[in-house]
């Protein structure tokens, strides 16, 4: 069976190129193209005769853009591309003022059933290879010819669910060898897998960990999170504050705001004293008006600002994540599913 060259880390590729009889100076030249997107023909200072052996030892699983659609209004791209075996996911690539941003997927789908979302309407197919995950960012920076400097794992896929390919993906792309993305400038997004949350804070990786907490208590959370019959919303926030008291990291609280589900004045209130119970370091509630999704018949809230407001009042950090790429329906699941839909 073919090696996944993406996958490897320059030790790990090096020792490979070793046991195919290459001298060792070829791994870092060959690990600096894959770096840049570039294989075979497109490596132009490995000799044929090599470029050859590689193609039989192993495979480049970079995804190729089956679609990009460019935001009119602020120049978000949106990418879904397909993987080596057909499979397809999206990423997103937004620019700040603090550097560019991609959104990747981490599954093929997903398996966590939030009532809201797209991405897990068809279920999960596959988990994604730690150069997948990669891959999206090489592939995107490719494309646009710009560095990437933040990464969020917020598109397709529970990354916890798939915990050690993005703990593997996590070493390969903050590695000084490889795209040196400061694990800081990393956000791992969870819809509250406990177990690994625990596990998480035991790596030492200081990544940003970003809890999908969208209710304040549990017939809410029960309602629209299945995850929360497995760990109840008092045990996710303890575990968030045994997180930070490991790491020192900030921990931040997505919040989707669902008409008439988790969005009133009231609900405010108590989602501000249940974080003050649990979390006694500094957190950030993000705030996101819902991303109409037309199978889940759920609807945007009209109560964002009032609800921030109550927040802010409260002493709770908050705000409301800026809309890009409204045009292009950026939030993540939707193009991959309506392409599976025609593809039917
Ligand atoms: N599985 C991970 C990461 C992927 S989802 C997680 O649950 O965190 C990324 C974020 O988008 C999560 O906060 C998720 O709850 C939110 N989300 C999903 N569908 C949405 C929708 N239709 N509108 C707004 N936010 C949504």
């Amino acid at each position: 069976m073919k090696i996944d060259i993406l996958s490897l880390s320059l030790s790990e590729l090096t020792e490979k190129i070793i046991e195919i009889g290459e001298p060792k100076f070829r791994a870092k030249q060959i690990f600096d193209w894959l770096c840049k997107g570039a294989w075979d023909e497109e490596m132009k200072n490995i000799p044929k005769a090599l470029r050859l052996k590689l193609n039989e030892y192993f495979f480049y699983p970079l995804p190729t853009i089956e679609r990009k659609l460019v935001s009119k209004i602020d120049g978000t791209q949106k990418y879904l591309f397909k993987l080596y075996d057909g499979e397809l996911i999206e990423s997103v690539f937004m620019r700040y003022q603090h550097g560019n941003t991609l959104c990747i997927s981490s599954q093929v789908g997903c398996r966590m059933g939030c009532k809201f979302c797209a991405s897990t309407l068809l279920g999960r197919t596959r988990d994604l290879y730690p150069s997948e995950m990669l891959g999206q960012i090489i592939a995107a920076e490719k494309d646009t010819g710009e560095r990437i400097s933040n990464v969020v794992m917020m598109g397709i896929g529970e990354p916890l669910d798939n915990y050690d390919n993005t703990i593997k993906f996590l070493k390969l792309v903050s590695s000084d060898d490889g795209l040196n993305i400061g694990l800081r400038h990393i956000s791992v997004s969870t819809c509250g897998l406990v177990d690994k949350i625990e596990r998480l804070s035991s790596e030492n990786l200081p990544v940003t960990l970003s809890i999908s907490l969208h209710a304040y208590d549990n017939s809410v959370r029960d309602e629209i999170m299945p995850v929360n019959k497995k760990y109840p919303i008092e045990i996710l926030l303890g575990a968030c504050q045994k997180y930070f008291e490991k790491t020192s990291r900030r921990i931040s609280f997505e919040y989707t705001l669902i008409a008439g589900k988790n969005d009133t004045v009231e609900g405010a209130c108590r989602l501000a004293a249940i974080i003050k119970k649990y979390i006694k370091s500094p957190c950030h509630v993000n705030l996101i008006p819902l991303n109409e999704v037309k199978e889940t018949k759920l609807e945007t809230s009209k109560n964002v600002t009032n609800f921030k407001n109550k927040l802010l009042s409260l002493g709770i950090n908050a705000t409301v994540r800026r809309r890009l790429g409204a045009d292009i329906n950026a939030s993540c699941g939707q193009l991959r599913k309506g392409a599976k839909e025609v593809n039917q």
